[in-house]
């Protein structure tokens, strides 16, 4: 039983390690981003309205994020334990998550908050590469596919993110600073928080994070 929230800003490397995490630990993965990327692909009302704001690196509003969370974390395969990727990102967001567990009399064990320099983030958000089909992240430095524009996992063609452009990360990384990092010290209040330095090989990343759960 695990349950555990990825923090840091875009770029940090949280999708990258959240499929090690969820493979170790055998939780699944929810990724708030990837579930509003299906969203939009499918054109559903949730979607056409959450584009308006994923394009310019902007936050979706809280109600209609809690909304959806919730509704995923009812899921049978929560059960037993979850990882959140990109959730969650405001102190209104955590507030209301934490009144949730609560009424579930369930409680978050641990945040793991990777820390990596802004030149960094810019960098990897730049060359950050996705699967069009299966969500897989690349980069075309530290993580290229083996065959070029093609995703090694389902054959599809990668492409960059709409909002992997150096103008909406720069926004991003701005939002972040004023909206997500508040969490860094409500966290840390509550106990559960653990610093993780993101500027290393994605294995010795996992590693420490591996030691800072504490559990084999
Ligand atoms: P990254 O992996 O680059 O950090 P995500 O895939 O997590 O980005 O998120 C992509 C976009 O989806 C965000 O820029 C934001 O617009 C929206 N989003 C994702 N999670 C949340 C959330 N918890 N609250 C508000 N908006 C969110
Ligand atoms: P996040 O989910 O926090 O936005 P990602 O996991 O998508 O971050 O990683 C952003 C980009 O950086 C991706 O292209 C990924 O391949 C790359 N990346 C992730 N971790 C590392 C690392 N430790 N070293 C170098 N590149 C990394
Ligand atoms: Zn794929």
């Amino acid at each position: 039983m695990l349950r555990l929230i990825l923090l840091g800003p875009q770029g940090a490397g949280k999708g990258t390690q959240a499929v090690r995490i969820g493979e170790k630990y055998q939780v699944p993965t929810i990724s708030t981003g990837a579930i509003f990327r299906e969203h939009v692909k499918n054109e559903t009302p949730f979607g056409l309205e959450a584009q308006k704001y994923m394009k310019g690196g902007d936050l979706v509003p809280d109600e209609l994020v809690i909304a959806i969370v919730e509704e995923r974390l009812k899921e049978e395969d929560c059960r037993n334990g979850f990882l959140l990727d990109g959730f969650p990102r405001t102190v209104c967001q955590a507030e209301r998550f934490d009144q949730f567990l609560k009424s579930l009399e369930q409680s978050i064990d641990k945040v793991i908050n990777i820390v990596v320099d802004k030149q960094v983030l810019i960098d990897r958000t730049v060359g950050r590469r996705v699967c069009k089909v299966c969500g897989a992240t690349y980069h075309i430095c530290y993580k290229p596919p083996k065959v070029e524009g093609i995703c090694d996992v389902c054959g599809n063609p990668i492409i960059q993110r709409e909002d992997d452009s150096e103008e909406a990360v720069t926004r991003r990384t701005e939002v972040y600073i004023k909206k997500t990092q508040p969490l860094v010290e409500y966290y840390n209040k509550k106990g559960v928080l653990a610093v993780i330095n993101g500027q290393q090989s994605m294995d010795k990343v996992f590693q420490d994070i591996v030691d800072a759960l504490g559990v084999k």
